[in-house]
């Protein structure tokens, strides 16, 4: 009974490693690295899960071992994809090869064929989303069937294994398996919710363009980095006669014409170029490292496209015009400091006769704004 009760304790033991995986996996997840990152480092994580399962195994006989190591390559290769699980099958691998012993053969062909299913479940499964219990509860089924390759030890050491070991390494390897799995999709989901409503809080739902937090966020991050050679600039940009489009055609007509504007002002700009929507008809483009000339050359550009052809909304035609003020800076300047920069120049746009880039003058004081503007 004694016995009965080490081998449990022995077996179950990765069962506690398991639910430290899935808190190791949230945390490094959820620091936004990309998937690039997490897969080799999950790969290393499970790989020395598997290390620490084999260091307290239970040996049936002479160099026969029996431990959860095949839960955590297979878990690898299933969630993690090849660049994980081959990282996870290597450790194990040359750890269980560095045991030694009679069942070494045995345990590495084990090991390769969990490997096989968890890549072949990560094919058809989870590559069609996040797994559901009945898909976890597959790939337990057959991690646990693994219990069987004692079939292929030594007639002496199966008999051992097939009638005390066998067991219970499927119940501890189909338990592995599940909870794991299980733990690892509800930490998947929990950040896919997570970054769902992240992305949801920093966009325009209209235009899909980021929103003025989010811009606002971004400006004032970039202040941490190193100051860009050619500076930055800001454009901010505000459709003309705006209301009279609302009034004369209606809310609907509007939003249209602002989908629109967005997706022409966009082709004109360039990757890496910021643009978001501050609110209502205003919108704002950050130049990072853009030199004033330059700048000013992107913001004309966006002008002509949308004054150049009329857009076409249902049946009606309408022409459309957008002002633009434009701030340059050589400093690292907060977002608000630098908007109500390039808001002074967009005011003397607007009082320039509209569909009109003013630059103003460079902001060159960090603490003051500048605003004195020239067209
Ligand atoms: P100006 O040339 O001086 O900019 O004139 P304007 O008529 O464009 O004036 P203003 O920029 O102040 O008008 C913005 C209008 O945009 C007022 C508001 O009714 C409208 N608006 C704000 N948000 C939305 C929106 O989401 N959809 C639509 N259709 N209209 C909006
Ligand atoms: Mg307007």
């Amino acid at each position: 009974m004694t016995e009965l009760i080490r081998i449990f304790m022995t077996l179950f033991q990765p069962v506690g490693i398991a639910l430290s995986m899935a808190y190791v996996y949230g945390l490094i997840a959820r620091r936004k690295l990309d998937g690039v990152a997490v897969r080799p480092i999950m790969g290393l994580v499970l790989g020395l899960a598997a290390v620490t399962s084999m260091s307290s195994p239970v040996e049936i006989s002479d160099g026969f071992l029996i431990d959860s190591r095949l839960v955590f390559v297979a878990l690898a290769f299933a969630y993690f994809d090849v660049q994980g699980g081959i990282i996870a099958l290597v450790i194990a691998g040359l750890t269980r090869f560095a045991i030694g012993g009679d069942g070494m053969t045995v345990g590495l062909t084990a090991m390769c064929s969990v490997a096989a299913c968890g890549l072949k479940w990560s094919k058809f499964i989870r590559s069609r989303g996040v797994p559901n219990v009945a898909a976890t509860l597959l790939l337990a089924t057959v991690v646990a069937m693994h219990a069987l390759i004692g079939l292929l030890l030594p007639q002496a050491a199966r008999q051992i294994y097939m009638a005390n070991i066998a067991p219970f390494s499927f119940v501890v390897q189909f338990v592995g398996t599940l909870a794991l799995g299980l733990l690892l999709t509800r930490e998947r989901l929990q950040i896919i919710r997570v970054q769902t409503l992240q992305t949801a809080c920093q966009t325009d739902g209209l235009t899909g363009v980021l929103n003025r937090a989010a811009i606002r966020e971004f400006v004032d991050g970039l202040n941490s980095r190193p100051q860009a050679p050619r500076g930055r600039a800001l454009l901010l940009m505000d459709i003309d006669r705006f209301k009279i489009i609302n009034d004369t055609y209606g809310h609907p007509v509007g939003d249209a014409v602002l989908v629109q504007f967005v997706q022409r002002t966009r082709d004109c700009l360039r990757e890496g170029d910021l643009f978001s929507r501050i609110g209502g008809d205003e919108f704002s483009v950050l130049l990072p490292d853009t030199a004033a000339g330059t700048a000013e050359i992107i913001a004309n550009r966006c002008r002509m496209a949308i004054s150049g052809t009329a857009l076409r909304v249902d049946d009606l035609t309408l022409d459309l015009t957008v002002s633009i003020g434009v701030s340059w800076t050589p400093l690292q300047a907060s977002f608000d400091h630098h908007s109500a920069s390039a808001d002074h120049a967009l005011y003397h746009a607007k009082r320039n006769g509209r569909n009109y880039t003013c630059v103003g003058s460079p902001l060159l004081v960090p603490a003051a704004v500048s605003l004195d503007a020239t067209a």
